[in-house]
């Protein structure tokens, strides 16, 4: 086996169900990075047992997917998703198999899976299981479709956001046939479910090659969420990749690019439309606000913008400034956050409760507080009670 060997459980698995007479192997994205040379980050099991004898022989494991053949083994506190070998029906949706038949062979497993590098098996010993040119298209760094692509993405159109997802983070190029199938079946990307597009795209923001959504965009894969026409600039949308590899900055950097390209017109209904949380739907609207007024020029700015927008708005819009402009907003910003002086009603050293004292109530309340807050944010040693509170009661006479 290559110089990333499996750890202890998964040759455990793997012994297990060949000493009772099954077929298995490592298979899928785990021998893929094997072959690169990177260690996976989890480890899939094919196998001739049925998914019935499989949690026969690994009590304790869970029923993931029964229906199509996924069993999750438990072994300590460790798990691998065994599957049973299997072929699969027509796909009326373009996303699901109508049928899945379990089948006895390798070959027709590793038929179905979608290309030529995620298409290969590694047996205990070592031995390479890759009917398909798998080990070749690595060695070319190319991403190819097992089989004829266009039926391919007739049957899953989530494939061809996959064909950009491994693309973007490996570096490879997309086969020729392969990209003109993309091509033509590019609006069934229209069908799929917005956590699909949403959970595809946000790989490939986050991988090192971000720019490779502008190809995605180009290929019309996301029109069901973008303005038509837009024209997009490669070289600016690789900036994404200088940003920290966190959703909430690379989400608001694209939303910053997409709105200055006009291929949306509102951030929150194109995030709103990929179902991303609110949290983050929140932090990205604030940063594209934040992003559209010039950089803070004082520590009173900065503050002004946290006790409006708050840290994650302020702190994703400055990020997203350096990268995408070149500047240094981050740096002011952090010196202020650090300094720990009041940029919130949280750390005003009076409260709400204070000023009711005082008999203050409703609007003219909010009005106090705000007024106190922005007075020490500019005079930062004010913020000691007894102060604030003559200053309250004073401008109540
Ligand atoms: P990653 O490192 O991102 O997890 P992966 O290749 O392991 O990459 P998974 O989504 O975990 O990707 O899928 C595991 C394997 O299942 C793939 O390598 C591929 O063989 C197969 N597979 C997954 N999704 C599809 C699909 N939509 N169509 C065909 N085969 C698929
Ligand atoms: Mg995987």
């Amino acid at each position: 086996m290559a110089a990333v060997s499996p750890p202890k459980y998964v040759k455990h698995i793997l012994v297990s169900l060949l000493s009772r007479g099954y077929a298995a192997y490592l298979v899928g994205g785990c021998v893929r990075d094997i072959m690169l040379g990177v260690r996976p980050h989890d480890w899939d099991i094919c196998t001739a047992a049925l998914p019935e004898q499989i949690m026969e022989i690994f009590p304790g494991s869970r029923p993931t997917g029964m229906k199509h053949g996924t069993v999750t083994v438990v072994v300590g506190s460790r798990s691998a998703e065994v599957t049973t070998f299997r072929s699969e029906g027509s796909y009326a949706d373009h996303r699901h198999p109508d049928i899945v038949r379990f089948v006895g062979d390798l070959t027709t497993d590793l038929g179905r899976r979608d290309f030529t590098m995620n298409a290969m098996a590694i047996s205990a010993d070592g031995l390479i299981a890759d009917p398909f040119g798998g080990t070749d298209d690595i060695k070319a760094r190319c991403i190819r479709c097992v089989g004829d692509p266009e039926r391919r993405f007739d049957e899953d159109a989530l494939r061809m956001f996959r064909a950009f997802r491994f693309s973007s983070r490996l570096g490879f190029d997309i086969e020729a046939g392969t990209l003109a199938a993309i091509k033509k079946r590019a609006p069934l990307a229209a069908g799929l479910a917005a956590e699909r597009v949403r959970d595809e795209t946000e790989r490939i923001i986050l991988s090192p090659r971000p720019e490779t959504l502008c190809q995605v965009i180009e290929l019309g894969l996301l029109d069901r969420y973008l303005n038509g026409n837009a024209r997009l600039d490669p070289d600016t949308f690789h900036r994404i990749s200088l940003l920290p590899k966190r959703a909430p900055e690379r989400w608001s950097a694209l939303c910053r690019l997409l709105l200055t390209s006009h291929a949306i017109a509102s951030v929150k209904n194109f995030l709103t439309a990929l179902r991303l949380d609110n949290r983050s739907i929140r932090c990205c609207c604030g940063a594209a606000e934040l992003l559209a007024c010039p950089c803070p020029a004082s520590a009173f700015e900065w503050k002004r913008q946290l006790s409006r927008y708050g840290t994650d708005s302020v702190c994703c819009s400055a990020r997203c400034r350096d990268a995408l402009t070149g500047t240094k907003c981050y740096r002011a910003l952090r010196a202020v956050l650090k300094s720990g002086e009041c940029c919130s009603m949280n750390d005003l050293a009076v409260t709400g409760d204070d000023l009711m004292r005082l008999g203050l109530r409703g609007r003219e309340l909010g009005e106090m507080l705000n007024f106190l807050l922005d007075y020490v944010m500019e005079y930062p040693g004010n913020n000691r009670r007894e102060l604030l509170l003559s200053l309250a009661s004073a401008s109540e006479e």
